[in-house]
C-alpha cells in the first residue's frame, strides 16, 4: 500500500511560501529572508530573487533522485527547460520579469528584470524559421534566403508584430532590502510579495513537472560499442 501521506518530494508548495499581506514587518521579512543569487557573475555584484535547483535541493525520493541523475547525464538540457511555464510567468509580468537560470552547471533559477520589445522582423520563413527584415510584397517573392524554401513553405508575413523579450542580467532586484516606508507602502510592498511569489510558483510547477517526468519514465540502458585506436609498441613486421 502506498503511504496516503504527502511525502515532499509531492508537496504543491515547495519553494512557495503564504505570507501574511495585512503585516508589513511579515512581507519584508519575506522579501528580505528570500534565497538570492546573482543575476550575472559575482564580480558585478548584482542579485535578485532565487532558488538553488540542483539535483539534491529539489527534495527528491531516493529513486526520483537515482532518475534524476540518469537524466542529466543522459540529456544535455537543464531539467527545468520547460518553456511554456517560464513564458506564462513572464506573459503574466507584462514581461517586467522572467526566469533564467544562473550559476556553475545552472544550478540556480533567478528572478530577471526585462521588457518586451517590437521586433523589427517583418516575416519568417516557413520551412526553416528564418526572420527577414522585409515583407513579402517588399521582396520579389517570399524565397527564403537561407534555406531557399519558397510558396507554401517559404516566408510568410507576421499578422501581429513579432514581440521579443530583452533580459537585462546586470539588473539586481530590492538588492538594499531596506524597503522603507517612504518608498514602499503597503500596496507597493504587496505587488512585490505577489510578483515573488508568483516566481516561487513558477518555480514549484517546474519542479513538478520534472518529478512528473521522472516518476513516468525509467532508464532503459543501452549497451554501445565503441571503437577506438590504440597505438601499441611493438617490432616492425
Ligand atoms: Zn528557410
Amino acid at each position: 500500500m502506498e503511504n496516503q501521506m504527502t511525502k515532499p518530494s509531492q508537496q504543491a508548495s515547495y519553494f512557495g511560501k503564504i505570507v501574511d499581506m495585512r503585516s508589513r514587518q511579515a512581507m519584508i521579512d519575506f522579501l528580505s529572508g528570500h534565497y538570492r543569487y546573482d543575476t550575472a557573475n559575482s564580480c558585478n555584484q548584482s542579485t535578485s530573487y532565487a532558488h538553488c535547483v540542483k539535483i539534491h535541493s529539489l527534495g527528491l525520493t531516493n529513486a526520483q533522485d537515482d532518475k534524476a541523475h540518469d537524466y542529466l547525464s543522459a540529456d544535455e538540457s537543464d531539467w527545468y527547460q520547460r518553456d511554456e511555464i517560464i513564458e506564462r510567468f513572464t506573459r503574466e509580468q507584462g514581461g517586467r520579469y522572467t526566469i533564467g537560470s544562473n550559476g556553475r552547471s545552472s544550478g540556480y533559477l533567478v528572478l530577471y528584470q526585462s521588457q518586451y520589445k517590437q521586433s523589427e522582423h517583418k516575416s519568417r520563413c516557413r520551412a526553416c524559421g528564418q526572420l527577414n527584415f522585409k515583407t513579402v510584397a517588399e521582396t520579389n517573392g517570399n524565397k527564403c534566403g537561407r534555406c531557399g524554401a519558397e510558396g507554401e513553405r517559404g516566408r510568410a508575413d507576421f499578422v501581429k508584430p513579432l514581440m521579443t523579450l530583452d533580459v537585462w542580467p546586470m539588473r539586481g532586484t530590492d538588492m538594499r532590502g531596506d524597503f522603507d516606508p517612504e518608498n514602499w507602502s503597503m500596496d507597493t510592498l504587496r505587488s512585490r510579495v505577489r510578483l515573488v511569489q508568483a516566481f516561487d510558483a513558477a518555480c514549484d510547477e517546474l519542479r513538478l513537472s520534472f518529478i512528473d517526468m521522472l516518476d513516468e519514465s525509467e532508464v532503459i540502458e543501452e549497451t554501445v560499442t565503441i571503437t577506438k585506436t590504440v597505438k601499441v609498441f611493438g617490432a616492425a613486421a
